[in-house]
């Protein structure tokens, strides 16, 4: 059957099987997990649901903390996202904080158009459509469609992490503990392969007018 088929009630009964299979193979599956939450790892990723982060990475429930939101944007104004940060850094305390987008965005490409989607969506494709100005020489340098869009994913993803790296939340947070190390990547959803895009150590070299001098 494929997902596309699912019902509501498949889903309650394909998760009674999935928590069964669990248990026969470990008695303690359940207990152990529900105890402790200490994840490395916080992920930020798109809302696609061919993009799931523990299936991918060959994770487990408790080893990464995800927040997914449409085209894995760092918004400074997006309260949600802004809270899982300063969760993970703060109270998890996460030694690695990975964006990853993926090549075929639906969000990137909607925001490449110059169609409107009305409502709020506008509003936050609008952060896409920042980073194509930005980069703009680069992007209009490559191929029109595929190589293009494929590029601008790339570029989102870089903007992303440094969105992080300009928060007060990540600064003193490298400058206190030494951590996390930051991290763009990239999935492919015709090979299901991460392509590592770029890496940011803790005290990472930002343009100074970004860099906060009172932490
Ligand atoms: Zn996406």
């Amino acid at each position: 059957m494929t997902a596309q088929h699912q019902t509501v009630e498949a889903l309650l009964r394909q998760n009674h099987e999935w928590a069964a299979e669990r248990v026969r193979h470990d008695a303690e599956y359940f207990s152990r997990l529900a105890a402790i939450q200490t994840p490395k790892f916080l992920w930020i990723g798109c809302s696609d649901s061919r993009v799931p982060a523990n299936q991918i990475t060959g994770t487990e429930p408790g080893e990464i903390f995800v927040h997914r939101n449409v085209a894995n944007l760092v918004v400074h104004t997006d309260l949600n996202v802004l809270s899982v940060l300063e969760f993970a850094i703060g109270q998890l305390k996460v030694e690695h904080i990975i964006v990853c987008g993926h090549y075929g965005c639906g969000g990137v490409a909607a925001a490449m158009t110059r169609q409107s989607y009305g409502g709020v969506l506008n509003k936050w494709l609008r952060n896409i459509k920042d980073v194509y100005r930005l980069h703009e020489p680069a992007l209009l340098a490559c191929a029109e469609g595929e190589a293009r869009a494929r590029l601008l994913v790339e570029l989102t993803v870089r903007e992303q992490v440094l969105n992080l790296a300009k928060t007060a939340t990540l600064q003193r947070s490298w400058r206190a503990d030494h951590r996390p190390t930051l991290h763009g990547w990239v999935y492919g959803l015709e090979d299901g392969l991460i392509k590592p895009l770029l890496t940011m150590e803790p005290g990472h070299d930002l343009h100074e007018i970004y860099q906060y001098e009172n932490l």
